[in-house]
């Protein structure tokens, strides 16, 4: 897809791609997804701890704290993946995402 690119300016094939707000995003969005995760976190780490109940006191807290595990892990990854993919839609078709290598200039994909 990139390498039929050409800059519309000097028709050079030499163009970088910049994905600021991909990168963004996903900063963002695991952020997001770590701190939404703290929710999940305490709802995994309840129905954790219930079920380790059945299993005695012991059974709980390992429970608890495999629920909290899997509720951050899931949080942060989702949500760093839902970031860059917004991201990469923002870059585009909003901004000048590509650059020529050979004289600078900055286009989007048309
Ligand atoms: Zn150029």
């Amino acid at each position: 897809m990139s390498s039929a690119l050409h800059c519309p300016r000097c028709k050079s094939p030499n163009i970088t791609t910049r994905n600021y707000a991909r990168k963004a995003g996903g900063a963002l969005g695991a952020a997001a997804g770590a701190a939404g995760s703290a929710a999940a976190m305490m709802s995994s780490a309840e129905a954790g701890a219930t079920l380790g109940m059945t299993a005695g006191p012991v059974g709980a807290v390992v429970g608890g704290l495999a629920g909290a595990l899997m509720g951050a892990l899931f949080g942060g990854a989702a949500g760093s993946v839902a970031g860059a993919t917004a991201g990469e839609a923002i870059d585009n078709n909003v901004f000048d995402n590509h650059e020529c290598a050979d004289c600078g200039h900055t286009f989007g994909r048309r």
